[in-house]
């Protein structure tokens, strides 16, 4: 089946002529019909534009003339990544009708390339939030067990490729919504050095953190999809011009003499025994093939989280004042003044935890309270910073699990706080810009994915990944699908 294949399976048809473009774009449509009323990844399906494309890339291919190694690949994209005539909701009433007039850069890249856009996929809205619960509209279901989360923010994003709805895709990461859902869905998601990708055209939730990266069915995968999108873009002050080397030719290096290190804070009363086991495991393996492996210690660890939770709200109070009624998104009618008519439209236009940050935002802001609480957490960020630049003056890469329990049950975590502590090992990388990556390090007793976490130093994504299909090469985690029946 050609939607079982990998990206770089699937190129490798292609080339060889064993399948078309447009073969594979319309199993996956049709896979799509089947399967996604159940999984519910999809916001929108551009099956039309999608084959248009698909016979583009299937002329290409006929005149002996392809693009590269994603042309003709079917791909879906977090729907909050603008793209150009097709609605761009972020999950959320506001923008519910919102169709951008431009491409984000990265769908650019991804169209230059000769991809195939198969749609938009469902997040928590405005990506906030760990379990797709929060999109306005619904949840996303988990592939390996449709009563559990696929996590979040990019939930439909990590189902899509579990439930091989799509070769591949891309997510946003803030504060783990890659790396976390990767691991609940049990495949492979990368979150870039913060400057490696370029933002322009994605909806702004925390800027400072927000970076966009691929979700793929293996690490061979993010890479190529990676190579893709990176690199610098004069529309994105914040991406950063160091050069792009090229992933897929470092891949196959190998860890010998690598040293990893493991970090202590990462191991707190509250892990789940079997993430632990699963990883502590991981560790032997990657010394068996040859990596040196050490304790490190990150001592700020434990802080990150509500440094996070005030930059972050903080950061969102402001970007998203903008949704105010006039300049795009919902307005809702029958308002008195100007002042009830953006009262009308934030109340009715926002969900819960989205007015709820922009709450803690506005307060964390306010004149009084500045320094005690966004001034604090910009040194705590600092300190977070600080430890990551001490552990990497002796280690290479840093090894840790990506989450601290697996998936769970829909309507489980109804407490903020609880859904927040999701995020303690995703965060303070976050907070140093660094790259991390998530893939499957291994199964739960019950059949659940457990994901690993590999980090690494700024812009050294080729060794984060290098390890990444060392470990991956050497398990079979990654070959194991969830069984799914329409
Ligand atoms: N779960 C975190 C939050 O709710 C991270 C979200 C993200 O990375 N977009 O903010």
């Amino acid at each position: 089946m050609l939607t079982g294949l990998s990206v770089h399976e699937l190129a490798g048809r292609f080339r060889r002529k064993e399948a078309t473009p447009t073969q594979a774009a319309r199993a996956y449509l049709d896979r799509i019909t089947a399967l996604d009323p159940k999984i519910k990844a999809y916001m929108t399906v551009t099956a039309d534009r999608a084959l248009a494309q698909a016979a583009a890339a299937d002329a290409r291919f006929q005149s002996g003339r392809p693009l590269g190694l994603l042309d003709g690949i079917p791909l879906a994209i977090k729907d909050v990544l603008c793209t150009r005539g097709i609605r761009t909701t972020c999950s959320s009433r506001i923008l519910e009708n919102f169709v951008p007039p431009y491409d984000a850069t990265v769908v650019t890249k991804l169209l230059d390339a000769g991809a195939v856009i198969l749609g938009k996929l469902n997040m928590d809205e405005f990506a906030m939030g760990s379990s797709t619960e929060n999109s306005a509209f619904f949840t996303t279901r988990n592939p390996w067990d449709l009563a559990r989360v696929p996590g979040g923010s990019s939930g439909g994003a990590a189902a899509a490729v579990a439930a091989d709805l799509a070769a591949a895709t891309l997510g946003t990461d803030t504060g783990g919504s890659i790396r976390q859902p990767a691991a609940f869905c049990g495949r492979v998601g990368l979150k870039p050095t913060y400057g490696r990708v370029s933002r322009y055209g994605l909806v702004a939730f925390a800027s400072s953190l927000d970076q966009v990266g691929p979700f793929g069915k293996d690490v061979r995968d993010a890479a190529l999809v990676l190579q893709a999108i990176a690199g610098h873009d004069p529309m994105d002050s914040t991406s950063v011009d160091v050069g792009v080397p090229d992933y897929s030719a470092e891949l196959e290096g190998g860890v010998k003499g690598l040293r990893i290190g493991i970090p202590a804070e990462y191991f707190i009363e509250g892990l789940d025994p079997e993430v632990e086991a699963a990883v502590r495991a991981a560790v032997e393996t990657l010394r068996g093939l040859g990596a040196e492996s050490q304790s490190v210690s990150l001592p700020h660890t434990e802080y990150g989280l509500a440094a996070y939770y005030v930059i972050a709200p903080a950061e969102a109070s402001s970007n998203l004042a903008r949704y105010d009624g006039v300049k795009y998104g919902l307005r809702v009618p029958g308002a008195r003044d100007l002042i009830d008519m953006y009262s009308r439209t934030r109340g009715a236009g926002f969900g819960a935890e989205v007015k709820r940050r922009v709450m803690l935002g506005t307060y964390a802001l306010s004149a009084g309270y500045y320094d005690a609480y966004y001034g604090k957490a910009l040194r705590v960020r600092t300190l977070v910073q600080r430890d990551f630049q001490r552990a990497f003056e002796r280690v290479d890469v840093i090894v840790a699990p990506t989450t601290p329990g697996v998936a769970f049950k829909m309507g489980e975590r109804e407490d903020p706080l609880q859904m927040y502590l999701n995020d303690v090992f995703t965060i303070p990388v976050n907070l140093a810009g660094l790259p991390g990556v998530s893939i499957p390090g291994g199964f739960t007793q019950t059949g659940l994915p457990v994901g690993l976490q590999i980090i690494g130093k700024a812009f050294d994504e080729a060794t984060v990944l290098r390890v990444a299909r060392a470990y991956e090469a050497a398990t079979a985690w990654h070959e194991r699908k969830p069984e799914l029946t329409a």
